[in-house]
């Protein structure tokens, strides 16, 4: 009778494991400069700034000379078709538009 019980304690395992990892995987965000972004699309950097500075891609900005940066979730959203205000929400940062540029 135990090597069912086992067999589904392994089962488990799995499945915490799998949920522990898609987790992580979510929490795995991060901010993104431009040439990051350009590397992980394939696009040419100027690519990414120009659509930045247009408001096509979702980005924040320190200051008016500073870097723009984007997430790396919001970049996924972005090739995927998404609007400026759906990219907003996938930032998570919609309730502080004022900040948003
Ligand atoms: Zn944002």
């Amino acid at each position: 009778m135990s090597a069912p019980v086992e067999h589904d304690t392994d089962r488990l395992a799995e499945l915490v494991a799998s949920l522990v990892l898609a987790q992580l995987g979510g929490r795995d965000d991060c901010w993104w400069n431009p040439q990051q972004v350009a590397e992980y699309c394939g696009h040419a950097r100027q690519f990414i700034a120009t659509d930045q500075a247009s408001g096509g891609l979702h980005s924040h900005q320190r200051g008016d000379r500073g870097r723009r940066f984007t997430k790396r979730s919001v970049v996924d959203a972005w090739m995927q078709g998404a609007t400026p205000d759906q990219q907003a929400q996938v930032c998570g940062c919609q309730r502080f538009s004022r900040w948003a540029s």
